[in-house]
């Protein structure tokens, strides 16, 4: 059975597309998910991060006794860009040859919306499932991941056995895996001078290259204690430098970027205790001073690649042998993976990550309706009475 057409599954899309939600107000699109299930006897509460920034919590329930499944989509989108470089309007969502365009469409309004259109739909037919299936639209998660953060310390998912997150995943592979991401600033403050008089000021880039050989020999050794079947080794990467003022100066402030993609066995806090380290031994022997500045601490996310719920949904897709796979990238899953230790996890929407921040985005409809379906059949099993 189904409650709703193809055209206003279609339309649900469309409007929520339009609501232009670039890292920040994710209200108005909360608000327009909050109706929506209001329409169809859905109670939903938000949850206010900031002004403009809410996230959104809605259960529907069935038997009394169950698991507690979560589904999960981010409302933020990024920036369109440059805009003279879309074909088509990045808010538009105007569909052509079957593929509808704008911001979000892929990463992940599509996504977010299958998942809601679901519960609607096994809410409208009688909710016969045992246990609970709670909604988790969340904010900001492509900067700092706040709304799942938020829901998850301040404990709306507890108990959650469960999640579906709605990210692009493609119909044909599955993740029940991802590294943790750090990212991470390393300042260098040094005293400026005449390059002529070096010895008067202190060399902020030096300190700076120290820092970097004695953080590298800390990382060598203690990556090397752990590598995860599923996902490899804990990577560092050091990304930016920024700094110096001009060419006859000594520099007196240098800033360096960074990110390590993590792994359980080498965690987000071993990287940080090597950092630290590293820094104190450098500060300890200079004149001028090292500090550490934490962007992003999102740890990994990690689940068995044959669990009931990746079971249920690889059955309920219309292609044979949907793909469980392992990734680098970082989801909201890096906060509801802190919640227990023991979760059933899948990452799996409509759309490619290939589409996901790319000028001229879009999402193919028919298999954003199909992942409406492959949710509630999947839904329905992983929650069976
Ligand atoms: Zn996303």
């Amino acid at each position: 059975m189904t409650i709703f057409t193809d055209k206003q599954k279609i339309k649900f899309l469309q409007d929520l597309v339009q609501i232009k939600t670039v890292n920040s107000n994710e209200e108005e699109a909360t608000n327009y998910i909050a109706n929506l299930l209001l329409e169809h006897g859905i109670e939903s509460y938000g949850v206010k991060y900031a002004e403009g920034r809410v996230s959104l919590v809605a259960d529907v329930k069935g038997q009394e006794f169950g698991k507690l499944l979560v589904l999960s989509g981010h409302t933020d989108v990024v920036s369109e860009g440059d805009e003279n470089l879309w074909t088509y309007d990045p808010y538009g969502a105007e569909i052509v040859d079957g593929k509808m365009y704008g911001r979000g469409t892929s990463d992940m309004k599509a996504g977010l919306m299958a998942l809601v259109i679901a519960m609607i739909e096994l809410k409208e037919e009688g909710a016969d499932f045992n246990g609970t299936i709670r909604l988790a639209a969340t904010i900001g998660e492509e900067i700092g991941m706040y709304g799942s953060k938020q829901l998850s310390e301040e404990g709306h998912l507890d108990g959650a056995n469960g999640f579906i997150v709605g990210e692009p995943s493609g119909l044909n592979e599955i993740i029940y895996a991802h590294k943790g991401s750090l990212q991470y600033e390393i300042h260098a403050h040094g005293k400026s001078a005449h390059s002529s008089m070096p010895h008067l000021g202190v060399d902020a880039l030096q300190l700076l290259v120290d820092y970097i050989n004695n953080s590298n020999e800390k990382f060598a050794e203690v990556f090397a204690k752990g590598t995860n079947e599923h996902l490899g080794d804990t990577l560092n990467v050091n990304t930016v430098i920024n700094g110096g003022a001009q060419i006859n100066s000594v520099a007196e402030k240098v800033v360096m970027k960074a990110n390590a993609r993590t792994i359980p066995e080498v965690d987000n806090q071993i990287v940080l205790d090597c950092i630290n380290q590293a820094i104190e031994e450098i500060n300890a022997q200079s004149e001028g001073h090292l500090e550490l500045n934490i962007l992003q601490n999102n740890y990994f996310a990690i689940s068995k690649e044959d669990n009931v719920l990746i079971k249920a949904l690889q059955n309920a897709a219309p292609v044979e042998n949907v793909k469980p796979i392992a990734i680098s990238g970082a989801t909201d899953a890096s906060n509801f993976g802190r919640i227990s230790d023991e979760y059933d996890l899948a990452i799996y929407g409509p759309g490619s990550l290939a589409q996901a921040h790319t000028v001229d985005e879009y999402i193919d409809v028919q298999e954003y309706l199909d992942f409406i379906n492959i949710y509630k059949t999947a839904i329905k099993d992983y929650l069976k009475v």
